[in-house]
């Protein structure tokens, strides 16, 4: 399948156009960015290791019966994907309280939630992504009704289920992570972007390094170091 017209640059990923009207290539960059785009940097393979982890987690999702946009791997840093109609929501699930969590409702750093939190985003960087409510999304007309918010719900739990025992057997907490939906010409809504440790949060479960963006985010150290950590646990045999 050959690259046609760049469709869309992202933070994170480039998208093309294909002779298939239905189909994308999704090339993922080595490009790192963090509050908002004002920080930002860059790793030499980043892309790929990112491209390879979130390619193993949509296998595993789709093997459990979550639909996702991937078609299949081109090479090391590109998927073909299905093109989709992204919903502007970023789906947030939280295991254990950090980042925005702790900072807007005062919850300490660490805390165990005692339930799966989802929580929904406004994908609008001019706003800043802020928190939204359920009539939110009705107002803002992003989502037909409470009915789809709801399965985007289900979706984020049920890719919870999967993920975190699947981390944990790799000794990895698998803290949040962020992801969004689409629609696809049918109708169906399909798990699309990336679930990668540029979108999630991994503590290691002995020592709690972090093994994620937040090592840029934070200037810990270098991230490719703990993204290849990240492959090598979820590969293991
Ligand atoms: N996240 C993301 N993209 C965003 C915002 C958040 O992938 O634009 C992910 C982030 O990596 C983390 C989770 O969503 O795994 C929750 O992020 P949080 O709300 O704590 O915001 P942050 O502290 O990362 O700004």
């Amino acid at each position: 399948m050959q690259k046609k017209e760049l469709l869309y640059e992202g933070k994170g990923k480039k998208l093309y156009t294909t002779d298939d009207k239905e189909l994308l290539i999704s090339e993922f960059k080595d490009d790192l960015t963090a509050f908002n785009a004002q920080k930002k940097g860059n790793e030499k393979g980043k892309g790929e290791l990112n491209c390879k982890i979130s390619t193993q987690l949509f296998n595993l999702l789709t093997k459990e019966g979550v639909q996702t946009h991937l078609v299949k791997t081109l090479d090391d840093n590109s998927q073909l994907v299905k093109k989709v109609s992204i919903i502007p929501i970023e789906v947030v699930v939280r295991n254990i309280a950090t980042g925005s969590l702790t900072k807007r409702l005062g919850i300490k750093e660490g805390t165990v939630l005692p339930l799966t939190l989802v929580e929904f985003y406004y994908k609008d960087d001019a706003l800043g992504d802020p928190l939204i409510n359920d009539e939110h999304c009705l107002v803002l007309n992003i989502v037909k009704n409470r009915a789809d918010l709801q399965k985007l719900r289900e979706l984020g739990t049920k890719i919870n289920d999967i993920l975190k025992p699947f981390f944990a057997d790799r000794d990895l907490k698998l803290v949040d992570f962020k992801v969004e939906f689409g629609v696809d010409k049918d109708g169906n809504i399909l798990l699309a972007d990336e679930i990668s440790p540029d979108s999630c949060r991994f503590w290691d479960a002995t020592t709690n390094e972090k093994l994620d963006k937040d090592r840029f985010r934070q200037g810990i150290g270098e991230v490719k170091v703990a993204y290849e950590e990240v492959l090598k646990r979820i590969l293991k045999a």
